[in-house]
């Protein structure tokens, strides 16, 4: 039998590539669909040779048409980090609406099942914590962040229509942030931002007073989780996040710490909107997926430290 295959929409990004790279393991034929907006041609580069990979370098915003047989279309397409949001604001809300659209309707024509990825930031800034998902979220529709949030909420809303009314099986996952080889060393996010400040001897600059929390997830975890889901049978959403909750401050003190940097935190004022607490409840992916994140928060950022030392190397911002 002829192998599955897989259309993997933003698939030259951060998360996109580990799950090209993941798909192609598992025996998945992959085309990697991607406009490089905010990914990186780098990310693929070395999946060019392999046999069942495709690269395409097109925008899924506008109609989207596969020659052949397609097993799953897996939505990831579109900006992802604060900076890239906030200076691509239309583009975020057309790949958030047009782009699952047309990748539903790719799914749709072809009988295959259709996996959305959606974020945590569908919550908002959460009234409720850790945040199930059955809870629906406080979010600023117009506020600067809305972009992303009502985007990803309308392309959940467009997913589900898609499975009620067309049959499409369809999945959809709510990401936490996630951090690993692979993130831009200026994209915004406090990862890549600290290990990069660290690594140049830099001050550490932390928003607010630094007590705002966060939970990071290492990207092979996520990846793992992803696959699973998109091999059961829940059309419901799934939060998959590492629920290990730590402030703004202590994070930046790990990254010192295994950077071996004196450099001092400095604190800067609190972006607009910016969550003050995020945690995801996994009890949904541990039941009903057996799955839970297993990489240490150490071992994942001494993996992205060396990725920023060694593969590449923290640049200025331009
Ligand atoms: P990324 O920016 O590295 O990857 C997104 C990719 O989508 C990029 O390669 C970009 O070029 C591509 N893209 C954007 N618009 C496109 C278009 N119109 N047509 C074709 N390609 C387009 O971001 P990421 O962190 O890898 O995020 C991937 C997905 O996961 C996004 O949908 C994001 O919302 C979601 N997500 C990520 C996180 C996280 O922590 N990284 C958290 C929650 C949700």
């Amino acid at each position: 039998m002829a192998a599955a295959r897989a259309v993997v929409t933003g698939g030259a990004g951060f998360l996109g590539s580990h799950l090209c790279e993941k798909l192609l393991g598992e025996g998945i034929e992959v085309v990697c669909i991607d406009n490089l907006l905010t990914g990186n041609l780098a990310n693929v580069e070395h999946l060019f040779g392999r046999p069942g990979f495709a690269f395409e370098k097109y925008d899924v915003t506008n109609h989207l048409h596969v020659p052949g047989r397609v097993d799953f279309v897996l939505h990831f397409a579109s900006p992802a980090s604060p900076i890239d949001y906030l200076l691509l604001p239309i583009q975020t809300l057309k790949v958030g609406s047009l782009g699952t659209h047309k990748a539903l309707g790719l799914a749709k024509a072809k009988g295959a099942r259709f996996l959305l990825a959606s974020t945590s930031e569908v919550y908002g800034d959460p009234l409720v914590h850790p945040q199930p998902e059955s809870y629906w979220g406080n979010v600023n529709p117009v506020g600067p962040r809305g972009v992303y949030d009502e985007a990803k909420r309308f392309a959940e809303a467009m997913t589900m229509a898609y499975h009620r009314f067309h049959n499409v099986d369809t999945r959809i996952v709510r990401i936490f942030n996630t951090y690993g080889p692979r993130m831009r060393a200026h994209d915004g996010r406090v990862v890549p931002a600290f290990i990069c400040q660290a690594l140049a001897g830099k001050p550490l600059t932390a928003f607010g007073d630094g007590s705002q929390t966060r939970s990071f997830c290492y990207v092979d975890d996520l990846i793992e989780g992803i696959v699973r889901l998109l091999f059961s049978e829940i059309a419901d959403p799934v939060n998959i996040g590492n629920p290990a909750e730590m402030t703004v401050l202590q994070f930046a003190e790990e990254i010192r710490r295994l950077t071996g940097s004196s450099s001092p935190i400095v604190f800067k004022p609190l972006p607009e909107d910016d969550p003050k607490v995020r945690q995801p409840d996994i009890t949904t992916a541990f039941t009903r997926l057996g799955w839970q994140p297993r990489v240490p928060l150490a071992q994942g950022l001494a993996r992205t430290i060396e990725y920023f030392r060694t593969v590449a190397p923290c640049a200025p911002p331009v």
